[in-house]
């Protein structure tokens, strides 16, 4: 027996169409590249949205064609993420920061046909043109005034493109299972992968994401994204803040602590979200300049571990932190991590411990551990495994791939992550699985020893890794980047390790650096770190 119920497809196009009807006076301001502020509401925005969507077909861009993007977090970024997907197109969001190689490499293997870009991506795209092979159609996301002289074969102007259409269009009806977004993975080993996200799954995320033990946003916050609308969909928040209305404010291309926090403040900005590295730059902007963001009540951070330093740091500024943990082959978000009744009389030292966990799964999502052999391994906060995922919005085959075919025969997605789950089913990551150190049979994780390392006042950004040793296997070296202005010694960082962690986690080398190389999304790369240092 079926249940009686309407059979409503979740589609994309819905949510700017629910947000133009009730939040409809709900603003999106931007810091355009050009310089300026522009604001407008997200009737606004479901209008140009759809004038996009007119102007795509003009451009012959029908069902299933790749449209990609390589651009900041802007109002025009947010058009393309519902006009593209809205009218059954699929938006592919290109990581400008990919080595040219890979970016030539995702917009072939994408097919992509058209391609949007920001002018600072201009000379970019010029750089590889010769090696498009499927492109049709370069738009720059621009107004006529800022047009820059380009070599791209009939570059188009944005503004142009929707100043020729009226906005009279009806978004259509299709199957909910209909691709919606492509996002490659970053390529740190071969090259990059795609995932590809269906309407249905990123609808589904953006509720999950929604809930309140999730990302506890309300109409009357205003959202500062600094997580980048081209890697993983800035974690679904476009998606989420049309479903609950609470008002965006897009940073464009100016990331730097100064410049997020002139933004932050002007806007009463109340929620930002982004990778430890740019919340580290927000800190020390703040301790520099003494300043703040008055109204910022709640910082979120994913994508790679938080150190408690940099917990403590937002709590005693009085705001609250919220951590997630996630992949671009999980739409990104699988866990967030928020206190609970339960932990009401912790000390706030054991509330920290709590924060730094990656968290409860989003309801929908399941996670379990298993051990080399792939057999499930207990929640009991003491066995290791690799973290294993399935759900919704959980990939289940890279693009170009049969369906299916990433995951195991049982159906779960290896994540490449190691991890303990707590009997309370809280997920701790302790490491990637190619960051863990195996020294003398036993593991370290690089993950505890970074955490440790960062609560030295003189640290900034630590990172370990593991170089070959004749009788241990391997070691930890740690790679150190000391706080602006001190003047950090290699013994001093040793002296504070000792007792704070077992003999034998000792790194064997310490290595001072101006600054510790990060990856395409604002991760440390230790890729780099490796090549460099990771001799035997
Ligand atoms: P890439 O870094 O290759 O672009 P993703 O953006 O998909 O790939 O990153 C996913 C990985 O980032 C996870 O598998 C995990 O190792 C790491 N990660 C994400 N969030 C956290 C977190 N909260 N704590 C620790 N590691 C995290």
């Amino acid at each position: 027996m079926y249940g009686l119920m309407m059979d409503t497809p979740l589609l994309i196009s819905s949510l700017i169409e629910h947000a133009s009807t009730v939040f409809g006076g709900t603003e999106i301001v931007t810091r355009t590249v050009e310089g300026p502020i522009h604001r407008y509401t997200w009737t606004d925005a479901h209008l140009r949205s759809k004038q996009l969507a007119q102007a795509l077909q003009t451009l012959d861009i029908h069902d299933g064609d790749a449209v990609a993007t390589v651009a900041w977090n802007t109002h025009r970024h947010l058009e393309l993420y519902y006009g593209v997907s809205g009218m059954g197109a699929v938006i592919h969001t290109v990581n400008p920061r990919l080595h040219p190689s890979q970016l030539v490499y995702v917009l072939n293997h994408a097919k992509d046909r058209a391609l949007f870009i920001d002018l600072t991506f201009v000379p970019l795209l010029e750089a590889v043109q010769d090696h498009l092979q499927t492109v049709k159609h370069f738009v720059v996301m621009t107004d006529a005034a800022h047009m820059p002289k380009t070599t791209l074969p009939g570059a188009l102007c944005y503004e142009d493109l929707l100043a020729a259409e009226d906005g009279a269009y009806e978004w259509p009806t299709f199957d909910e299972n209909t691709a919606a977004g492509i996002c490659y993975t970053s390529g740190t080993t071969g090259n990059p992968k795609g995932v590809v996200y269906s309407h249905r799954s990123s609808v589904l995320h953006a509720y999950g994401a929604s809930l309140p033990s999730a990302l506890p946003l309300s109409p009357g916050d205003a959202m500062l994204p600094v997580v980048p609308m081209f890697h993983v969909n800035a974690w679904g928040i476009p998606y989420g803040a049309a479903m609950c209305g609470y008002r965006l404010v897009l940073p464009g291309p100016r990331l730097d602590g100064a410049g997020l926090t002139e933004l932050m403040a002007a806007e009463g900005v109340t929620v930002c979200c982004g990778v430890p590295t740019v919340h580290l730059g927000l800190l020390d902007h703040w301790r520099e300049s003494g300043t703040g963001v008055p109204s910022l009540r709640m910082a979120t951070v994913g994508g790679a571990a938080p150190t408690r330093s940099l917990i403590e740091a937002f709590h005693a500024r009085g705001i609250a932190f919220l951590h997630g943990w996630g992949m671009t082959e999980t739409s990104p978000i699988g866990t967030t991590c928020t206190l609970s009744a339960l932990d009401e009389g912790l000390t706030d030292e054991q509330k920290v411990d709590v924060l730094m966990r990656q968290g409860r799964p989003l309801c929908g999502v399941r996670l379990r551990i298993v051990d080399a052999f792939g057999e499930p391994l207990p929640n009991d906060g003491e066995a290791m495994g690799e973290l294993q995922i399935q759900g919704p919005w959980i990939c289940s085959a890279y693009l170009g791939d049969e369906p299916g075919s990433a995951l195991d025969d049982e159906g779960w997605f290896p994540t490449g992550d190691m991890a303990v789950i707590h009997p309370d089913g809280i997920l701790q990551i302790t490491d990637r699985k190619k960051d863990l150190i195996k020294s003398g049979g036993e593991w370290i994780s690089s993950l505890d020893l970074e955490d440790v390392v960062t609560r030295h006042p003189e640290v900034s950004v630590a990172a370990v890794i593991a170089v070959p040793h004749e009788k241990w296997g391997e070691r930890p070296l740690l790679v150190v980047q000391p706080a602006q202005g001190t003047s950090l010694s290699r013994e001093s960082v040793l002296e504070f390790l000792e007792g704070q962690v077992a003999k034998w986690w000792l790194p064997d080398e310490v290595v001072l650096v101006d600054a510790i190389p990060l990856g395409a999304t604002g991760k440390v790369q230790k890729s780099k770190l490796r090549e460099t240092y990771g001799r035997a």
